[in-house]
């Protein structure tokens, strides 16, 4: 039954910049790839409004106008998109990868992974309960349905001013909650935030439980001040958590190297993993900079690197790749 399966030349696992741009240089290469870009297809940019720090726009575009773009130029040398989830991957040191959906089986030469990052939960008791009820990891999503509202932002990067500059423009009051007095976001950012007249801060709490009223709605949030312990009920309508993201990169655990908050290690330089064959690309990388053009060009060193390991190796591709079959060694091993 496997003889005529065929083995791709390389899949691509994620639909957001990294994947694309990952399948737009596959495809020109002619590597005819297949993505596999999520039933969310799109990445964190669907849920993002203006982007104004890609370069070529120089009006800003919308976030999920600007991945249907990444997506239509892809399609355009022959990508194939499967809109689905990876279920599970066997990954091979050199051999044939195996990408399924459900028990539906597909063969690769070649694997880029670009799974991407998604929001980090704060595990506090009435967070997942209360989520779409008052509590939201998404300011771009759901901020419009504050309207008049008193709504809190927990976090104190990049987002969480984002997240805060955007909602404030519906909320009547907005409160960002940071757990320390100093702000890890960018200057600018703070800047633009401390600007807004109906936003304040309050510092530092940490939010300690999400308390719905009688009408099953977030009514408050317990903040705890952490230098003297006062607890405090904040009543909100609404509360946005943005801190920070962690990567996508379960569908791979355990089998590849990863660091330990599950970030895909990969050798430096290069988007090469431990694994010949494998590549990893993109926010399932990138702890630091996350931003969609940094993710591009991840994405295209991904693209390049697998095309010239499917170009130099192995010395004999048919029985190396052979459907079904095991990876075959390259030079004889000696006693
Ligand atoms: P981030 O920079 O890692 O910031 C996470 C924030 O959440 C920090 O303030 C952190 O506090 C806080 N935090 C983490 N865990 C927490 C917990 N359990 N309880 C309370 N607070 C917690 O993440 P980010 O804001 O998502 O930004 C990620 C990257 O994307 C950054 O490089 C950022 O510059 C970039 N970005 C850029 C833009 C833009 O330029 N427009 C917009 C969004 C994101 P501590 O500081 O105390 O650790």
């Amino acid at each position: 039954m496997t003889e005529d399966r065929k083995v791709e030349n390389a899949i691509v696992v994620g639909g957001g910049p990294a994947g694309y741009t990952a399948a737009l240089y596959t495809a020109r290469a002619n590597l005819e790839p297949l993505v596999f870009e999520g039933f969310q297809w799109g990445g964190q940019l669907q849920n993002t409004t203006d982007v104004e720090n890609y370069p070529g726009y120089p009006e800003g575009v919308m976030g999920p106008e600007m991945m249907s773009q990444f997506r239509a130029q892809a399609e355009r040398f022959g990508t194939r998109f499967v809109t689905d989830d990876v279920d599970r991957v066997e990954l091979s040191d050199g051999g044939v990868q195996r990408v399924f959906l459900g028990d539906e089986e597909h063969l690769a030469k070649a694997v880029i992974l670009a799974m991407g990052a998604e929001p980090r939960r704060l595990g506090v008791p009435g967070e997942l309960e209360l989520s779409g009820r008052g509590v939201s990891t998404c300011g771009v999503c759901d901020g419009a349905f504050f309207k008049d509202r008193r709504v809190i932002v927990i976090g104190g990067g990049d987002s969480a001013m984002e997240d805060a500059i955007f909602i404030s423009k519906y909320a009547s009051e907005l409160t960002i909650v940071n757990r320390r007095a100093e702000f890890r976001a960018s200057k600018i950012m703070l800047e633009r935030t401390r600007e807004r007249e109906n936003i304040r801060f309050k510092t530092p709490f940490v939010a300690e439980e999400f308390v719905a009223g009688e009408d099953g709605k977030l009514a408050h949030v317990r903040l705890r001040n952490v230098e003297t312990d006062e607890v405090e009920d904040f009543a909100t309508d609404g509360a946005f958590t943005a801190i920070g993201h962690i990567p996508r990169s379960e569908v791979v655990t355990g089998l590849l190297d990863t660091d330990e908050e599950g970030y895909i290690l990969t050798e430096a330089g290069s988007t090469r993993t431990n694994l010949a064959g494998v590549f990893a690309v993109g926010d399932v990388v990138d702890r630091t900079y996350r931003q969609a053009i940094t993710a591009a060009g991840s994405g295209c060193k991904g693209a390049l690197d697998a095309e010239w390991y499917l170009r130099d190796t192995p010395p004999s591709p048919e029985a190396h790749w052979m459907p079904g079959g095991e990876p075959a060694e390259i030079a004889p091993k000696v006693a």
